[in-house]
Order: C-alpha cells, then sequence, then structure tokens
C-alpha cells in the first residue's frame, strides 16, 4: 500500500513523541492481547490516549483500543475509539450547565 493514510499527516501525528514506537512496545509488553481498555476484547491496534490529552504519555495513561483499522480488518464490529470521543465530549457540555438554571 503505497498511499499513507489521512492521519499520518495530520496535526494528530505531529503530537506523536520521538519515542512512540518505544511507547507502543512497552504498552504490548504490558498488555500482549492488546486488550482494549474500552470494550475489553483483544486485538485494538490504536494506542489510546485514555484520559484524552494526546500530549499526556505517562505509561498509565496509553492503553490499547479498537479504531477504524480494527473495524476495517474484521477484529470487531465498533469503532471503540469513536465511542469514547462520543462520550467524552458531552461531559465536557454537561460541566458548562449550573444546575440552578433548571
Ligand atoms: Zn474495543
Amino acid at each position: 500500500m503505497a498511499d499513507r493514510p489521512a492521519w499520518a499527516t495530520s496535526d494528530r501525528r505531529s503530537t506523536l513523541p520521538s519515542n512512540w514506537e518505544q511507547l507502543r512496545a512497552d504498552a504490548r509488553m504490558r498488555n500482549p492481547a492488546q486488550v482494549c481498555h474500552w470494550g475489553g476484547l483483544a486485538g485494538g491496534e490504536a494506542l489510546d490516549h485514555k484520559n484524552g490529552d494526546p500530549l499526556d504519555h505517562r505509561p498509565e495513561n496509553l492503553d490499547w483500543i479498537h479504531d477504524w483499522r480494527s473495524v476495517r480488518a474484521g477484529i470487531v464490529e465498533r469503532n471503540c475509539h469513536a465511542a469514547k470521543t462520543r462520550r467524552q465530549q458531552p461531559t465536557a457540555v454537561r460541566v458548562e450547565q449550573h444546575p440552578a438554571r433548571r
């Protein structure tokens, strides 16, 4: 496959540290089956920042998740990363609502 996927050239890529491959290797050591931290099934191939902060590369914040690549590969039917992102956004909105305004 000669074409690079869109994410490879996006800004998201540039937030990854120079030792990202080492961080992935370490994460594989901690979780060899790459069990998805969202859905609990094995075979997650994306290393996710669990707290949603793309600059927080602490080992406890990095774990595997299924994204569109896992869905395309037929490993899972569900894009866990997209589900997680959807869940995180409404949380931020809820914080904005003041209970006294209801
Ligand atoms: Zn999953």
